[in-house]
Order: structure tokens, then sequence, then C-alpha cells
């Protein structure tokens, strides 16, 4: 299998996450993608290749250009080791009633606060670099798949599914797999799917194609009244306008287990199967892991190469993309599992 690898992310090397008001140590770092690396490079079965330069066109299709030249700015401002958070949101609250329109700060910590939704997703010297290197790794997947491979693995870093059209979070920037599902669609002219097997709810993916017939997002995630990003994922949002039926979502709760995971994977590769896509973006996410740090689901290693037969059996063509997982120290073999499972091996 071909994975697309760029070593243009470890440019992003946050050390801090403020969770809860606390300054916690960051759990999105570089190691992550070097583990995962490691164990692949330890199969003679993958073969890694270098990202392409796709240009900015396809993320300005998918983000608004304000939100991509402030991520460029403030990592260009950015002292050496300084990490950028914002102290105060754009919350709608705050304009209730009075029909204002936001408009933009000119002051740093003013404009993370419009562009940014949380305190887990700081801005560095070298995060625009990154997170456009990320970009590019899910495009040339794209480009692969599109070229006629069955699948193809991007190992994107920094991850993209909580990334919204004008807003970024979640240790995300962009949106790698929406920018890769709508290049591809573009391309192909034909219907596209995403499957979000990350344990957090895809916000960012769901908005961008929220009333879009064209791509179907199907998520599983743990159920946002308990787990982050809390405010989107319930299983009612299912679209609006030509959209409507295009968004599933699957929430799960704390504790699930390998055979409900998988009883519950069934049902959105039916949903899959009905919309017939031509090709199927995966953002995979390892987080739900029974030892990851930030979830709650008891997934055992096994369970990713069966949930990965599964979705092969139904899908012919894949794009897999790296979103989340923490869990250092099974993260690649996690991984491994997975994509040896969408091979049949
Ligand atoms: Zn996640």
């Amino acid at each position: 299998m071909l994975v697309v690898y760029s070593d243009r992310h470890q440019l992003h090397d946050p050390r801090h996450d403020i969770q809860g008001g606390v300054p916690a140590d960051m759990v999105e770092r570089p190691e992550r993608a070097e583990r995962i690396l490691n164990a692949l490079q330890a199969s003679d079965t993958f073969e890694v290749r270098a990202e392409i330069d796709h240009g900015l066109e396809p993320v300005v299709a998918v983000h608004a250009p304000g939100l991509i030249a402030f991520v460029r700015e403030a990592s260009d401002s950015a002292a050496t080791g300084m990490e950028l958070f914002p102290d105060t949101f754009l919350h709608p609250g705050v304009s209730a009633g009075m029909s204002l329109t936001a408009v933009e700060p000119t002051d740093l910590t003013g404009r993370l606060g419009f562009w940014c939704f949380d305190t887990g997703t700081p801005v560095r010297q070298g995060t625009y670099a990154a997170a456009r290197a990320a970009v590019d790794v899910s495009l040339t997947a794209a480009d692969l798949v599109f070229d006629g491979e069955k699948a193809v693995y991007g190992l994107c870093r920094p991850p993209g599914h909580h990334a919204a059209r004008s807003v970024f979070g979640g240790f995300c920037y962009f949106n790698n797999a929406a920018i890769a599902a709508h290049y591809l669609a573009q391309r192909t002219g034909g219907k596209i799917a995403i499957l979000d097997i990350d344990y957090h709810h895809g916000n960012g993916t769901q908005q961008v194609f929220y009333a879009r017939e064209d791509v179907l997002y199907v998520s599983l995630h743990a159920d946002p009244r308990r787990a982050y990003p809390y405010f989107s994922g319930h299983s009612d949002e299912t679209g609006t306008g030509p959209g409507l039926g295009t968004t599933v979502n699957l929430p799960l709760p704390a504790g699930v287990s390998d055979v409900e995971y998988l009883n519950t994977l069934d049902l959105g590769l039916d949903a899959l199967t009905r919309y017939a896509p031509s090709v199927t973006v995966v953002s995979l996410g390892m987080d739900t892991y029974v030892h990851d740090p930030l979830g709650d689901f008891a997934l055992t290693t096994p369970v990713y190469a069966e949930c990965a037969r599964r979705i092969a059996a139904i899908a012919s063509k894949l794009v897999v993309l790296q979103e989340g997982g923490y869990h250092l120290p099974d993260l690649g073999e996690n991984v491994r599992q997975f994509l040896q499972g969408l091979s049949g091996d």
C-alpha cells in the first residue's frame, strides 16, 4: 500500500494545551507521526511517497480566505517558542438580539478569538507550513486513488476534522479530509463519502458538507453530551436543504466494546452502501483505543483490522487520512493493523 508522508509536520511542535483552564502537556505532537511511520516502515507492505504541492486553491475552496491568512500571519509573527492562544471567543451570545456583524479585530489576541474556537490549538512558528503540508499529503493521496490505486494512506499531521469553514480548533487548522473530499468531488463529478471513525465528532467536516448532496458524511464518535466538541454530533443532525439525509451521526456511550463498535460501524456502512460513492475518504482516529488518554472507549488492537475488512468489503476506492490517536506506545501498531486489514492481510 502507498503511504503519503511529509516530514514538514515536524515544523508544528506545540508543547501546551489548555484543558479546563490549566496548561497541560500537548498530546498532539510530532512523535505521533514518527511512531506511525516507523511501524509502517518496519513492514515491506508499505511504500512511502512524498507529498506534492497543490497550491492554495484547494484550501480556499473549503476555508475562508481570512482564516487561511490568519494562520499564516500568526505563524509568521510568533516568536521562537511562543504559543499563541485566544483568551476571548466570538460567542454568539455576545451579539444575540442585536443583529451585529462581527468585525475582525486588528489585535493579534483578538484575532485569535475571532478565528479559533478553543484553547487546544496553539499557533506557533511553523504551524502554517505544517498544516499546509498535511493538506498536500491528503491531496496527494487523493490523486493516487483517482489515478487507480484502490486504497492510499495519508499520514496527515496536524489532523483536520475539527476545522470548519471559518474557524479552527481541536488540534486542527485546515480540514484535510474535507479538502480532499471536495477536491475529489470536483475531479470525479461523482458522489464522495467521508467515514469518520475518530473518537471525536468531526464538527468541521460535517459543517462543510451539511447542505451538500454530493458528499455523504458518516461519523461514529463519543456522544457529544459528554465529549468534545460538545456542540455537534447528535443523531438528529442529518443535513439541511439539498444535503438533508447526507449527514449520519452515530454517537456512542462510554466504554463501548469491540463488538458494540463493529455493530454500529455496520449501520454506518449500510448508509455508505445505499449512497454508493465513487470514493470514500476515511478520517482515521486511533483515540478510540482503550488506553487513549483523551477517549473512553474500550477498543482493542485487533478490532482495527476487522473494521478495515468491513470497510474494504463495501468501498471500492479509499483515501485513508490520519486524524487523532494519542496513546503513543500502540499508535503505530493500531494504524498498521487497520491498513493491513484494508488489504486483506
Ligand atoms: Zn479525536
